[in-house]
């Protein structure tokens, strides 16, 4: 694991290269917010602005979703995957916010993580990314990322979470959950990671164990 110094070193450089990063989902209420985050399961952000774009014009909170016909909002999601799953949960959850939660989103995490299609990571970016909450989503950029450089070291996600939450201070979670996000997608990528063209290369733990 990185020390405080060297962790205060990769924020800078965060800081300097990608600054103030927005969500990157859009979305204008909590609970358009919740079907992005369910559509975005196996599908890409991109995709799912695309999607977002046309169904929110239609849905704004979950009595507009509750009743319809599953087939109908199969055709409306169809293009980003596991559509038929994703549909039928949206839909039921859809119906429980109406008809347990006042029609609304609650932001109690226990609540989120038993409403169908949403699991740990899916609750903690809602409650951080609508709710303001101090939470560290850890999706598999998050996981992969953080693991190589060295701010967590775990082999599943709970505890990579655990690792980085008591590396870093609360206020940072959400912010540095979008850093970790935005650098897997352009320099630590999956397969074949950008490592001599990386900002933060002289402090990866990963980059020093493969030289
Ligand atoms: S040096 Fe390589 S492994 Fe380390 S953060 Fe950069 S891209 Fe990822």
């Amino acid at each position: 694991m990185l020390s405080k110094t060297q962790l205060a070193h990769i924020i800078v450089l965060f800081e300097q290269n990608y600054g103030e990063l927005k969500p990157f989902l859009n979305y204008n209420n909590a609970f358009q917010l919740l079907i992005a985050v369910i559509l975005s399961a196996q599908c890409t952000d991109k995709r799912v602005n695309i999607i977002t774009e046309e169904l929110f014009k239609l849905y704004k909170k979950p009595s507009d979703l509750a009743d319809i016909p599953l087939e109908l909002f199969e055709q409306q999601i169809k293009t980003c995957g596991m559509y038929h799953t994703k549909a039928k949960n949206i839909i039921k959850t859809s119906e429980i916010l109406k008809n347990q939660f006042n029609n609304d989103v609650p932001s109690d995490f226990n609540i989120l993580v038993n409403l169908p299609g949403i699991g740990r990571k899916s609750a903690n970016v809602i409650l951080g990314t609508y709710f303001g909450q101090n939470r560290f989503p850890v999706d598999t950029h998050v996981f992969r990322v953080a693991n190589r450089i060295g701010l967590a070291n775990s082999s599943n996600v709970e505890n990579t979470e655990t690792d980085l939450k008591n590396l870093i201070q609360p206020g940072l979670w959400m912010k540095i959950h979008r850093w970790l996000i935005n650098h897997g997608r352009i320099y630590c990528t999956a397969r074949n990671p950008k490592c001599s063209k990386c900002f933060i290369n002289m402090y990866c733990q990963y980059y020093h164990s493969v030289l």
